[in-house]
C-alpha cells in the first residue's frame, strides 16, 4: 500500500487545510474546506487533482469552500449524516462505524458530537492518522456549541481509546493559547510545563504544533485528564465524576 501523503497548510486566521493523497490510486482528498484559494494553491503546487472532500462538521470554516471546489473539480463530498441539512452539498453522508474508502486506505467514521450535534472524525486506522476537526485540539477541545459536557466527554473518550501513537490532525492552531490555560488547571504536570515551553519555541520559529498524538494529549491535555489526580486536586474536585470535572474545566476555559 502506498503511503498516505498528508500536506498541511494554513487557511483563514488560524485554520489548517489538509490534503491527503495516494499516488498509486491517484486520489486526493481535502479534509474540510476552510478557504478555497489556499486549497487551490496547494493542489496546484502538489500537482494533485481533487477527488474527495471529507467534512467533519457544518461550520463555515469547515464546509464553506465545498461548492466552489466541487464545481471546479467534480469531486465527491462526504460528510456527517447528522448534519446533512446543514451541508446541502453532501453527496454521501456517513456516521459511526461507516468506512470511507480512499484508494487502498480506509477511514473509520466516529461520531463525536459536542462542538456541533453531528460532528464526525475520520480515523485511518492502518495509517495511524485521525482527522478530528474541532473536537480535539492540541491541549484543548472544541467549544460546546451544540452539545453537553457529557456528550463531549463521551466523544473525547472515543478518541482517547485510539492507539497512543495515532497522529491527530486538528483543524486550528490554538495550541499556544490552550497551553496558557492548561497551565492554570494542571500546573504540577511536569510534562505539560515542558510542552508549553516547546510550543512557545515552535511558534516563535513559525512552526505548526499540529499534528499531535493521542499519547501526548492523554498526558498533557487537561480536557482528557478529568480523571487525573493532579488536575482534580487543582480544581478541588478529587474523586468527582469525570463529566463534572470536564465540565468545570470547559467552563473555566470559556471565560479564560
Ligand atoms: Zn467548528
Ligand atoms: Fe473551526
Amino acid at each position: 500500500m502506498a503511503k498516505l501523503e498528508i500536506h498541511q497548510f494554513p487557511c483563514l486566521a488560524d485554520n489548517y487545510g489538509f490534503l491527503i493523497h495516494d499516488a498509486d490510486a491517484d486520489v486526493t482528498a481535502c479534509i474540510d474546506t476552510p478557504e478555497v484559494e489556499p486549497i487551490r494553491a496547494a493542489l496546484r503546487r502538489k500537482g494533485w487533482k481533487l477527488t474527495h472532500i471529507l467534512n467533519t462538521h457544518w461550520h463555515p470554516d469547515h464546509a464553506g469552500g465545498n461548492v466552489a471546489l466541487r464545481d471546479e473539480t467534480g469531486c465527491q463530498i462526504i460528510g456527517p449524516a447528522n448534519e446533512q441539512d446543514k451541508i446541502p452539498s453532501l453527496e454521501r453522508s456517513v456516521g459511526e462505524g461507516d468506512v470511507v474508502e480512499f484508494g487502498p486506505h480506509r477511514a473509520v467514521v466516529l461520531d463525536v458530537p459536542g462542538h456541533t450535534a453531528g460532528h464526525i472524525a475520520y480515523w485511518f486506522e492502518d495509517d495511524g492518522v485521525a482527522f478530528v476537526g474541532d473536537t480535539l485540539f492540541a491541549l484543548g477541545c472544541g467549544r460546546l456549541f451544540e452539545g453537553t459536557p457529557a456528550q463531549m466527554w463521551t466523544s473525547l473518550g472515543k478518541l482517547m481509546k485510539l492507539p497512543t501513537e495515532t497522529r491527530v490532525y486538528c483543524a486550528h492552531e490554538y495550541t499556544q493559547a490552550n497551553a496558557r490555560f492548561a497551565l492554570t488547571v494542571d500546573p504540577n504536570n511536569a510534562e505539560l510545563v515542558a510542552r508549553a515551553k516547546e510550543i512557545d519555541d515552535k511558534r516563535a520559529a513559525g512552526e505548526p504544533t499540529v499534528p499531535t498524538t493521542i499519547g501526548l494529549e492523554l498526558r498533557t491535555n487537561p480536557f482528557l485528564r478529568a480523571e487525573a489526580a493532579s488536575l482534580q486536586e487543582t480544581l478541588r474536585m478529587v474523586g468527582r465524576d469525570p463529566v463534572e470535572v470536564f465540565a468545570e474545566t470547559r467552563k473555566r476555559k470559556d471565560s479564560f
